[in-house]
């Protein structure tokens, strides 16, 4: 089948790999000049492995992943609120986004990647639909199948639901990646809940970690925009030296700022000929560090789906179980950063002793579904 692949994200490439190597007549434009992921890194959960099995991209994965162990939620003062185990015999890594990319890339050969070709218009009809470039010397195209994988703001999606806009969540998120680090317990990524904001520690491989600070904020906001390390120091003097040590590592550059988003559940990821993926289909916000992960389900979702199933069959298959999944985990990840956001001193002392009384197992229960997810 001749399928056209809109965006070179972790969704588009990750789906390219596995359909190029089911015989697809595979061809992934991508906006870019080429695919670079700059500072910041990424947490991949065992359900994404788990669902990987035994390919060579999981093994890969692997390689340059720095297993996670537990995940601990503590306030400013370094009071641990919950301390979560991690559910037995699955592999949680951290990964720099950078060599995610790279690993998956080197399963999609170059000569099916086509940068620097901006997906203006697509146009779907029974049989066919045609893929229309922004760039006048770039020639439309006919796919029997196009996989929108354009990211949040998907002008795919949005040209065929116009009312699907990304909505701000109400924070906006500094990242980083520093080297050289000590921290104490290698397995455990951390989160310190303040009134100021949340501040995420995350250990990688080889003595480097990355940091991230949510900070209720406008859209766009232009104090934030103006932060450097020294605004972010001093709004986090007060937090534990952990905390302070990271920043203190942090470069002056490449600090990383996102406003954050996610879109409403759709009802459908399948229109005739066109099927959404990744972030252009299920947006969420961060907080269950999902996103990526998601993005790479659906992938290995269609692709069994397709070499299963009939044309038909197969998108139809790929909807039912990836709308209904991914809503949950747009819901989730939203209701997570509601109650990790609040600024209100009271609400928050609140919080926390309701973080802290709640029992482990509880807050463990609330990502168990991730595993239930059928793959064909
Ligand atoms: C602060 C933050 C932290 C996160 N942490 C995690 C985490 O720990 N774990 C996790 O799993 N996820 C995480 N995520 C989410 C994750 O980054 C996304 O879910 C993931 O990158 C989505 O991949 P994608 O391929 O669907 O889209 P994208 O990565 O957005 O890729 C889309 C690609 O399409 C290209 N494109 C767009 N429009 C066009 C066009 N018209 N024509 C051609 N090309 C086009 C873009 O240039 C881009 O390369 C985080 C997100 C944020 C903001």
């Amino acid at each position: 089948m001749k399928i056209g692949i809109v965006g070179a994200g972790i969704g588009g490439l990750t789906t390219a790999a596995l359909l190029i190597e089911q015989g697809h007549d595979v061809k992934v434009f991508e906006q870019k000049q080429d695919i670079t992921e700059i500072g910041a890194g990424i947490g991949i959960g065992g359900n994404v492995l788990e669902k990987l099995g035994n390919h060579d991209l999981a093994k890969g994965i692997r390689n340059i992943g720095h297993e996670i162990e537990q995940m601990a939620v503590l306030d400013d003062k370094g009071n641990t609120l919950s301390n979560v185990k991690l559910k037995k015999k699955t592999v949680n890594l951290t990964v720099k986004r950078q060599d995610l990319v790279d690993v998956i890339q080197s399963y999609v050969p170059s000569q099916y990647l086509y940068f620097g070709h901006r997906v203006e218009t697509i146009e779907s009809e029974p049989l066919k639909v045609t893929l229309k470039f922004e760039s006048q010397s770039q020639a439309d195209e006919a796919f029997d199948l196009c996989i929108a994988a354009d990211g949040i703001h998907s002008n795919v999606r949005q040209s065929i639901l116009p009312d699907s806009k990304p909505i701000y969540r109400g924070y906006t998120v500094f990242r980083g990646l520093v080297d050289d680090v000590n921290i104490k317990e290698e397995q455990v990524a951390k989160e310190y809940w303040a009134t100021k904001g949340r501040v995420g520690i995350v250990p990688l491989l080889n003595h480097q970690a990355y940091w991230f600070i949510s900070i209720n904020a406008k859209a766009h906001d232009a104090k934030y925009k103006a932060f450097g390390k020294p605004h972010l120091q001093a709004k986090f003097n007060h937090f534990p030296n952990e905390v302070r040590m990271i920043l203190d590592k942090q470069s002056e550059t490449n600090i990383l700022l996102h406003d954050i988003y996610d879109i409403q559940p759709l009802k459908s990821f399948v229109y005739q000929r066109v099927v959404l993926l990744g972030d252009a289909a299920h947006a969420m916000t961060p907080n269950m560090g999902q996103g990526a992960g998601q993005a790479m389900e659906d992938a290995i979702v269609l692709a069994n789906c397709l070499a299963q199933y009939d044309f038909d069959e197969a998108l139809q298959r790929y909807d039912k179980l990836r709308v209904k999944h991914t809503k949950k985990v747009i819901k989730r990840s939203r209701n997570i950063g509601k109650i990790a956001q609040k600024s209100n001193k009271l609400l928050v002392a609140l919080r926390n002793f309701v973080v802290k009384i709640m029992p482990n197992q509880l807050a463990s229960a609330q990502t168990k579904f991730l595993y239930k997810t059928k793959l064909k």
